[in-house]
């Protein structure tokens, strides 16, 4: 950002699942000097404490529990100096880990369908938005959270590539899931999110497409740098 630049800066990104909205969000945020958060995370934050404490069985949600157990739930995002990165802590516990694993992401998007879920979450992201500059990642930001973001992108590509990512990322941190698992569950976390009633995928009419099947991580974030200085916002 322009060192003299005293207005806020609100970048949102969003898109389907595991298209690498993160990865660019993260490298924009360093770059810019400004916050990253990754709004999927307080999803999956939601639904990591649902399961820690029986609000789903068996796949089952307990509506009136998990309404009842928001009051419970507080999110921070801490920023972790050796990694350069902003680390999620449920209820002041780091879950990094445990959100990302196959268990809460196969629940997730049901989760994510609730309104009162919705509405506690883009209330606390529209908090995050209001103390500072920031990049935020997921699939309302433009639409719901920030409809007057300074710059909205739309990310997306096939789901076979974006399967195919996400394999590989289960097989480096040794979770034992198949190919075809991984692309049924983007399938179905595709069509939930675009299909719920409740705030659903779509592209903001103001938003800029960025299919990023054939790019590479660096041409994402050069290509969204330009897009920030044709609007003369760095
Ligand atoms: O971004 P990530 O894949 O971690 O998000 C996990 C899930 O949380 C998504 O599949 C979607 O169902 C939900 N989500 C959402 N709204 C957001 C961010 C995530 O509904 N803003």
């Amino acid at each position: 950002m322009k060192e003299t630049q005293t207005k806020k800066l609100i970048i949102a990104i969003d898109g389907h699942s595991s298209c690498g909205k993160s990865t660019v969000a993260k490298d924009l945020a360093k770059q810019l000097h400004i916050a990253y958060i990754d709004s999927g995370a307080m999803y999956r934050c939601v639904t990591l404490y649902a399961l820690q404490h029986n609000i789903i069985v068996d796949g089952v949600v307990n509506e009136e529990k998990l309404q009842h157990a928001l009051n419970n739930i507080s999110i921070e995002f801490r920023f972790n100096p050796e990694t350069q990165t902003n680390q999620t802590y449920l209820n002041t516990i780091l879950v990094e880990k445990e959100i990302r694993g196959m268990e809460v992401t196969k629940l997730v998007s049901t989760i994510s369908t609730y309104s009162f879920v919705r509405k506690k979450l883009v209330e606390l992201q529209q908090k995050m938005g209001e103390k500072e500059s920031l990049v935020m990642d997921g699939r309302d930001i433009g639409t719901v959270v920030f409809p007057k973001a300074d710059l909205k992108i739309f990310m997306t590509t096939a789901p076979e590539i974006r399967a195919e990512r996400r394999f590989k990322e289960f097989q480096e941190k040794g979770e034992n899931i198949s190919f075809d698992a991984v692309l049924k569950n983007i399938q179905e976390r595709d069509h939930m999110d675009e299909n719920r009633a409740e705030s659903p995928l779509i592209k903001a009419n103001d938003a800029v497409v960025l299919d990023n099947g054939n790019l590479s991580k660096e041409e994402q974030l050069q290509s969204i740098l330009q897009e920030l200085q044709k609007r003369s916002l760095i």
